[in-house]
């Protein structure tokens, strides 16, 4: 092939890819489903792409310490920094006490003229941004910046745009935070000296979207719930389950109590599975003969269930196999040494379970009692 031919064959290509951007009525709107949910049981990564224009093959140094940087490994760097500080308070604090969130960010550092991925949010770098008085990194929203407190979920459905300077970890994360959708959590007012001064919104101090360092429980919340609105989350059934019961058999007299904490997990296969786990406890007296004495035994409850249902219910939970309590005490306080036996099976089984405003409560009494929550996606 000539080069000639090679050539115009070349132009061709690129006028036809570029065609479909610069047409395309989403190019105007945004990009569909920019960050990315992938579900594994209750852990929930939220990938966040971001293409870094400016930044790819520029080297940059340290004006204090004389250090030089690839654009590279500066988007490297902000990645692995901005993903430690969500990373902590994601494992600080699951969101409606059962999912945890892991923060998977992508940075791309580009060249000026490179393409990148549209699909991604796209941030320009700007190396003087700081330069200039009251001139912060910012992510912006289409349709304006959502005002103070008030989060949108668009990043999940559209790429954003970024404007972003020498950022450290600490205003990465921040800036990270609003590529996940969260509105700042500070007010500003302009002085008359002109100097811009910051307020954070009451009892936000101190956390990321207020200039602050914490990831705190409202904020993993907050995400979970732009989550929450744009992808179903696995059922979350969560509960505890008390039970005591008496027997009399022979010369012993036993309470029984198990104190245990339900919890159901989706499988890989979409089927639920549950566990109960928690502690059995023996209480008795035995009395032969005029002679009294007291006993005890104890074991740990961990229980695997099946567990059939959907939505609101009926759900039906089954033990799987129950766990079972076989010794023999011998007691050498009466006249002559009494063996014990304490042969108990501690089992789960609870059918027809509905759901009214996610919660189940079976209260058998004083004999014992089942509280499950369960949260719909919707919620
Ligand atoms: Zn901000």
């Amino acid at each position: 092939m000539s080069g000639r031919r090679l050539a115009t064959l070349m132009v061709i290509a690129l006028v036809l890819g570029s065609l479909p951007l610069a047409s395309s009525p989403q190019a105007e709107a945004g990009w569909p489903a920019r960050n990315q949910i992938q579900k594994d049981g209750f852990t929930v990564t939220i990938v966040v792409p971001v293409d870094i224009r400016g930044l790819g093959g520029r080297t940059f140094r340290n004006a204090r310490t004389g250090e030089r940087r690839s654009g590279e490994r500066v988007a490297e760097m902000w990645e692995q920094g901005a993903e430690e500080i969500w990373n902590l308070g994601f494992s600080n604090h699951t969101f409606r006490g059962c999912y945890t969130f892991v923060l998977d960010i992508q940075m791309q550092a580009l060249g000026e003229g490179d393409s990148g991925n549209p699909n991604n949010h796209q941030v320009q770098f700007k190396n003087t941004l700081f330069v200039a008085p009251n001139v912060r990194a910012r992510v912006t929203t289409p349709g304006g910046r959502p005002a103070a407190h008030a989060d949108v979920d668009t990043a999940f459905e559209q790429s954003l745009a970024g404007l972003w300077g020498r950022n450290d970890n600490l205003i990465t994360a921040h800036e990270v935070g609003h590529l996940l959708g969260l509105a700042d959590d500070y007010t500003t007012a302009r002085g008359s000296d002109g100097v811009v001064s910051f307020t954070p919104l009451s009892g936000r101090a101190g956390t990321l979207m207020a200039r602050g360092t914490i990831v705190d429980e409202e904020l993993v919340k907050r995400v979970g719930e732009l989550v929450a609105d744009h992808e179903e989350l696995p059922p979350c059934i969560l509960g505890v389950w008390e039970s005591r019961q008496m027997k009399e058999e022979g010369i012993q007299t036993t309470t029984a109590t198990v104190s245990a904490v339900v919890r159901v997990v989706p499988t890989d296969q979409g089927q639920l599975e549950g566990t109960v786990q928690g502690e059995f406890q023996l209480e008795g007296v035995a009395e032969e003969g005029g002679c009294q004495f007291n006993y005890s035994a104890g074991m740990v409850v961990d229980l695997e269930l099946s567990v059939e249902g959907e939505d609101d219910g009926p759900y039906s939970f089954d033990a799987k196999a129950p766990n079972e309590l076989d010794e023999i005490q011998r007691h050498y306080l009466c006249e002559q040494a009494i063996d014990l036996t304490l042969d108990w099976d501690v089992s789960f089984n609870f059918d027809g379970i509905e759901f009214t405003d996610g919660q189940y409560i079976d209260d058998q009494g004083e004999d014992g009692r089942l509280v499950l929550t369960y949260l719909l996606a919707e919620q």
